[in-house]
């Protein structure tokens, strides 16, 4: 992937995984070793960064929560200015890029200025954190329905949540650490029973990866006393019960 021989270069919207670098797919791995330009956000860990070419330009667009992150479009607009400068850009964004990843507006901002782009998808931080900490989605007993749901404030109060949780249904919510009290509150206020099973996993697939368990009627206490930090993920539904044989003693290791 060397500067395009056309004068415009191109744009990939490449999903670095949830953290472990083994979890990228192998075209990320071999795009993120070509190119020269590597814009990626706060989510992205050094390691995989690491892999990116010597000479590689790496651009942050964004920071954590709360630290400055550079606006949307502002991102959108630099993808298009360095591509119509000729050059290749990876725009490397935390587990998959259409998963509350924004990855829809810089499509639309490259196909707009009429820059080629293509999507690599990653594996999210739903499937990844519930492979690591060995909690099925779905589960012929349990669970035929997977709803991904983004718990910041703004819409949570708005949305119907009724019906994405309960028996047989698992609920996973990003970004929700901050409004976990909320959501526990109008779960339980929308008919959920405060006894379901939840589980907060914790910088899941990295070295520093905890997963909290209690009934949601517990939730905000759960993520208050265990001081959970983003990025977290809130797992609802019979799946994230405790694990009742051999997986207890994982579960044990992983939070002692
Ligand atoms: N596009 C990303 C999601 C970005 S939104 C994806 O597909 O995974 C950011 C949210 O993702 C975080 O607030 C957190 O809820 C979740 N997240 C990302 N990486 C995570 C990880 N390693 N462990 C737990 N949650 C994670």
């Amino acid at each position: 992937m060397e500067k395009s021989s056309e004068s415009t270069g191109r744009v990939w919207l490449v999903g670095a995984g949830p953290g472990d670098p083994d979890l990228l797919t192998l075209r990320a791995a071999r795009l993120l070793m070509q190119a020269g330009i590597v814009v990626h956000d706060g989510l992205v860990g050094e390691a995989i960064l690491a892999m990116a070419r010597p000479d590689a330009r790496l651009i942050s667009v964004a920071k954590r929560r709360s630290r400055h992150t550079m606006p949307q479009d502002e991102i959108g607009a630099l993808l298009v200015r360095e591509a119509l400068a000729g050059n290749d850009v990876v725009r490397l964004k935390g587990g998959d890029p259409f998963v509350f990843g924004r990855g829809g507006e810089e499509v639309e901002a490259c196909r707009a200025a009429g820059v080629p782009v293509e999507v690599v998808p990653g594996i999210s931080a739903a499937t990844g954190a519930a492979a690591a900490a060995q909690i099925p989605l779905t589960h012929r007993r349990d669970a035929s329905i997977v709803s991904f749901v983004a718990g910041q404030c703004k819409g949570l109060t708005d949305q119907d949540w009724a019906g994405l949780a309960g028996k047989g249904r698992t609920l996973v919510i990003y970004m929700g650490v901050a409004t976990a009290p909320q959501i526990a509150e109008k779960l339980i206020e929308d008919g959920l029973s405060p006894d379901m099973p939840v589980a907060v996993i914790e910088n899941a697939t990295r070295p520093a990866m905890r997963v909290l368990r209690g009934p949601l009627a517990g939730l905000p206490d759960l993520v208050a006393r265990g001081k959970v930090k983003s990025p977290a993920l809130i797992v609802i539904g019979e799946v994230a019960a405790e694990p009742e044989t051999n997986l207890r003693a994982l579960a044990l290791e992983m939070n002692p």
